[in-house]
């Protein structure tokens, strides 16, 4: 990246009132067939736009085209049955009905692919493509067939690993995993799901990402961080491991959460979206308090490897509070830019 402190969001945006209903996950499409096809693109259009207004320098989709960030990429494999659900508990922490895992995981054809493809064309700016984390993937849904967290943590890589490759091809600058099950299963992240996370960027040459976070702002997480002290040393557990890793960028929550900033030192030489928008609060920061996130990160980043950015996705926040996040994101990191005379 030639611009130094490069913003952008963790991926979703709020998508328009005439396609979901909006301040909600897995809202419901209210279009259908080729309108839905339509609708979609004119949405990443939009949110392209709203980025590009804001001054943001990496671009996402927004997550425009898909209800929700796991479940969405699962629809797409075989070997997964979404009829008959079962309740299972995400995360250790709130019950969702989930598809079930009948049969061999294989995906048939391409999930994202044209979306990035369009989203390429629009653009010149870096484009970032978000893809849930193998690990991320095993914590939402039922395994009735592998029986084994491991194992069906490496299938899910692999057809990963097949979208990632073609996302790159697509012109995709920087593919992100999110792994915010890496927060929870710490034995299980040093056991296999690192290794399953270098399984699914396997032949990459494009830049790849883990995002880590505390959730989005929906109560179960909101209530579960109450739970979790005045210190959150979690990352603290994981972060020798990715250290060694090959992923070049490490997306973290930060602003208004209790991580201690050095546990930042654990990776050093990594690259860093710093989390410097909360996204679990209708209060827009101000560019002074993103500058302020900013500056403590920079004592423990070096300021080539330091991505101003969200603690995680926006999806279930208003446009006009995403829209205000956004510029204070944008204006935050210039407020540092211009202190250091860049
Ligand atoms: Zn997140």
């Amino acid at each position: 990246m030639k611009k130094l402190l490069p913003t952008s969001t963790v991926g979703s945006l709020p998508k328009p009132d005439w396609l979901a209903t909006p301040e909600k996950l897995w809202s419901p499409w209210k279009l259908e067939g080729e309108k839905l096809l339509e609708g979609k693109k004119d949405a990443l259009r939009v949110s392209l736009q709203e980025q590009q207004l804001a001054g943001l320098d990496i671009i996402c989709d927004g997550e425009q085209t898909r209800q929700h960030f796991v479940t969405t990429f699962i629809e797409h494999l075989s070997g997964v049955d979404f009829k008959n659900r079962k309740t299972v508990k995400i995360r250790d922490r709130y019950d969702a009905s989930v598809p079930v895992v009948v049969g061999e995981i294989s995906r048939k054809k391409s999930v994202f692919v044209d979306d990035a493809k369009f989203l390429r064309k629009q653009t010149n700016k870096p484009i970032k493509w978000a893809l849930p984390g193998p690990m991320t993937m095993v914590d939402t849904l039922y395994d009735n067939y592998y029986k084994s967290r491991e194992i069906l943590a490496w299938e899910f890589a692999k057809a990963l690993n097949e979208e990632a490759r073609e996302l790159q091809d697509a012109g995709v600058d920087i593919i992100q995993f999110d792994e915010p099950a890496f927060n929870v299963f710490f034995e299980e992240v040093n056991d296999w799901g690192m290794a399953a996370m270098e399984r699914a960027i396997e032949g990459l040459n494009c830049e790849t990402a883990v995002h880590i976070c505390y959730g989005y702002g929906i109560k179960a997480n909101n209530d579960w961080k109450k739970t979790l002290g005045s210190e959150w040393r979690q990352y603290e557990e994981i972060f020798p491991k990715i250290q060694k890793s090959n992923i070049d960028i490490v997306s973290l929550e930060c602003h208004n959460s209790h991580v201690p900033f050095n546990l930042l030192e654990l990776i050093r030489g990594k690259k860093v979206m710093v989390g410097a928008i909360d996204v679990a609060t209708n209060i827009i920061e101000t560019p002074e308090e993103v500058a302020d996130t900013i500056r403590k990160a920079l004592e423990f980043v070096d300021i080539e490897n330091l991505y101003p950015c969200t603690n995680c996705g926006m999806a279930p926040l208003s446009r006009n509070v995403a829209k205000g996040k956004l510029n204070a994101l944008s204006k935050g990191a210039e407020i540092i830019r211009k202190e250091l005379g860049i």
